[in-house]
């Protein structure tokens, strides 16, 4: 049995216009929410962080300097949010978080990068090549280079044959240990993965972006609010991939749902069911 013990986070909430066409069952008049989940994994040799949401310097200068984005995604941060000081109250040292695994590299992933200058931040290369080589105006606009301005040790990958469940999955990921893996689940970016990590109970899946609305993993009638779907379809990069993948988590979550957890970044239930479910 793994020696893993993990903590679900929100380091960022959102607020987009929208109300009850976002979240579904609020009134218009109030915005919707959605959060930015996060996973801290203890190890006996230390902290490793999926995803990193938005960071300490978000809610300073850097984030008026990206404020147009900020504001398009409706971000309403917290002081109390950034995954750095979720730690310290939690009796962790930041200093201990050794590698982060990103799902992919939109600013409400990596926007806490630099709040763990000392980690390995691992990333699948294809993701990596669409930030730093972006070839579409969609590529150019969605990435901030200022998140990575500190030089994060970054360590790319790419699937090599090794299955999970019938997915492609890059395992024994160098450094850490294995009980967490990535999935590579592209169409919201050009290389936009899931991270699995293997816990005493059973496995959890950080589904990233692949989908926003828990509705979406229901196997018999899937189900999104139409503004997370036209917003989904707007920013994907590949949609025919995108839904193809979606419904992929969705055999997953029909076939071995007592095995599986799978979440999504932003739907605020699931952040509230697997919170308060961790023991
Ligand atoms: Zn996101």
């Amino acid at each position: 049995m793994p020696a893993l013990r993990v903590h679900h986070l929100n380091c960022g909430t959102l607020r987009p216009p929208g109300g009850r066409l976002v979240n579904g069952n609020e009134s218009p008049r109030v915005a919707a929410r959605l959060v930015c989940h996060c996973l801290v994994v203890e190890t006996e040799q230390g902290l490793i962080l999926v995803d990193a949401g938005f960071g300490e310097q978000d809610l300073g200068a850097r984030g008026r300097r990206h404020r147009l984005q900020l504001r398009l995604l409706g971000a309403s941060l917290g002081e109390d949010e950034p995954a750095a000081r979720q730690l310290r109250r939690l009796g962790l040292d930041p200093a201990d978080v050794r590698h982060i695994v990103l799902t992919h590299l939109d600013v409400d992933h990596v926007g806490g990068l630099a709040d763990f200058p000392r980690a390995r931040v691992h990333v699948y290369v294809d993701e990596f090549q669409a930030a730093m080589h972006p070839q579409t105006l969609a590529e150019h606009s969605r990435y901030r280079p200022i998140t990575w301005a500190h030089r994060p040790r970054w360590v790319l990958h790419r699937a090599e044959g090794e299955r999970w469940f019938g997915f492609e999955a890059v395992r024994q990921i160098q450094g850490l240990p294995p009980e967490v893996l990535l999935l590579p689940l592209f169409g919201h970016s050009r290389g936009h993965c899931a991270v699995a990590v293997d816990t005493p109970q059973g496995w959890l899946v950080h589904a990233g972006d692949a989908y926003f609305h828990a509705g979406e993993m229901n196997p018999h009638h899937p189900f999104c609010t139409p503004g997370l779907a036209v917003f989904q379809r707007a920013v994907a990069m590949d949609d025919e991939a995108r839904l193809a993948n979606q419904a992929r988590l969705r055999s997953l979550v029909r076939d071995h749902g007592d095995e599986v957890s799978v979440f999504s970044a932003h739907d605020p239930s699931e952040f509230e069911r697997l919170s308060q479910a961790t023991p």
